[in-house]
């Protein structure tokens, strides 16, 4: 069998046929050129207005990346006609391998987008001998493909996150789809202010707007504020993962506080490894944080009795009425508010300030995937440190959709990878 023949079930043009394939000698890597000629009686297209047209002139010869065989490099080579159309001018042809100036064919960049899911950008380049920037160009065009072609009908819910990047404070907004059959990533701005969610509202059509019944997202003010203005109707649920995470940041900040203060007073330094005895819970610990534990829990300190809070506190989420649920929140911050420990009564005013979004949890049960946004949050970390050498935004941005967005491809005739 030929190489043309497998081409011509691989990737059958209706208008181009495949000519002579030959190795190209000297050249710096293993490379097999083939030949792309007009069939007789095709007539060029215009790349204007995507019409026939009477043919002008030939350019010169060009080469197209197409996916290697055999890690043998495979280029098609063309000499585009030019078409005098009546409508555009003088104009170059299009052709069904590649678009515009590019010199990779569409499908290799479709499989290095592909490779690029499944290893670092950094790999795929090194694998395939091409740059760094030709695989992020690749993702980004799929990205861009993606967005353009998929469904946003029919979301019923989302969650709304934010995440760390780079180094100090650089926010993003994330927002997900959170439902049982669907998670994906939906939207990613900069910034965790009121445009960064507003503009996400504003790319919806009227009817996806109104179809989202449940709305998850964390106590930031700026997000409540456009959630309210642009959602109406909806049950918005401050949800379990970020009462809980902001609970942890605060029995973090007594800890260090508490730390300085025993050092400063000259006691042993007994909280500063035990970050971790603090932070976990009781049945994640090894047996090394449990012993450390008890010994902490002899103190009466701050850090301790913010820590049995929190343990206490998870007792909330087994309530399964709004009405007992809502008896114990009262009570708990009661108690939290006459503890005298200040981050743990900054939670316990947020959480009364935010009584019925919290509650909302429990009207929302079944109905949000639960834990859907802690583990969409954790992929997107992952996403973001992984040593792809993001070092832009566009990076970033381009690196989320690409993993976190379940984007459509287009059809192919024949999968490559
Ligand atoms: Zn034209």
């Amino acid at each position: 069998m030929q190489l043309k023949s497998i081409l011509n079930r691989v990737e059958r043009y209706k208008s181009f046929v495949y000519g002579k394939v030959q190795w190209v000698e000297d050249a710096a890597r293993p490379t097999i050129e083939v030949r792309i000629e007009p069939r007789a009686n095709g007539r060029a297209i215009c790349s204007g207005c995507g019409r026939p047209g009477p043919g002008y002139d030939r350019l010169p010869e060009r080469r197209f990346e197409f996916v290697p065989l055999w890690q043998i490099a495979v280029f098609f080579v063309y000499a585009m006609r030019r078409v005098d159309c009546p409508r555009c001018g003088v104009t170059v042809e299009r052709v069904p391998w590649a678009e515009g100036k590019h010199t990779m064919t569409t499908t290799f960049r479709w499989f290095l987008a592909r490779w690029a899911k499944r290893l670092s950008w950094q790999e795929v380049a090194g694998i395939f001998q091409v740059s760094w920037e030709d695989v992020f160009r690749s993702v980004k065009y799929a990205v861009s493909w993606g967005l353009a072609h998929r469904d946003l009908s029919g979301i019923e819910a989302i969650g709304v996150d934010e995440i760390q990047w780079q180094r100090g404070h650089h926010y993003l907004t994330l927002v997900y789809q959170i439902e049982d059959g669907m998670k994906r990533l939906l939207w990613v701005a900069r910034d965790r202010t009121e445009a960064s969610l507003r503009d996400f509202f504003q790319t919806l059509s009227e009817e996806v707007r109104l179809s989202v019944r449940f709305v998850c997202s964390d106590m930031w003010q700026a997000y409540l504020n456009v959630i309210a203005e642009q959602l109406k109707n909806v049950v918005h649920v401050l949800d379990r993962f970020h009462i809980m995470k902001k609970m942890g940041e605060a029995i973090d900040e007594v800890r260090r506080g508490e730390a300085r203060r025993l050092a400063q007073d000259g006691y042993e330094p007994v909280l500063k490894p035990s970050r971790w005895c603090l932070l976990k819970r009781p049945e994640n610990l090894t047996e090394k944080q449990t012993v450390k534990l008890a010994e902490l829990l002899q103190y009466n300190l701050q850090s301790v009795r913010s820590y049995l809070l929190r343990e206490d506190f998870q007792r909330f989420w087994e309530y399964s009425s709004p009405g007992w649920a809502a008896k114990f929140l009262d009570q708990w911050c009661t108690r939290t508010l006459r503890s005298r420990i200040e981050p743990m009564k900054k939670v316990a005013r947020s959480l009364r300030e935010h009584r019925d979004l919290i509650l909302n949890w429990f009207r929302a049960r079944g109905k949000v995937s639960a834990g859907a946004v802690e583990g969409l949050n954790n992929k997107a970390k992952l996403t973001t440190r992984k040593a792809y050498g993001f070092r832009t935004y566009e990076g970033i941005e381009t690196a989320l959709y690409h993993t976190l967005g379940a984007l459509p491809e287009p059809e192919f005739t024949h999968e490559f990878c």
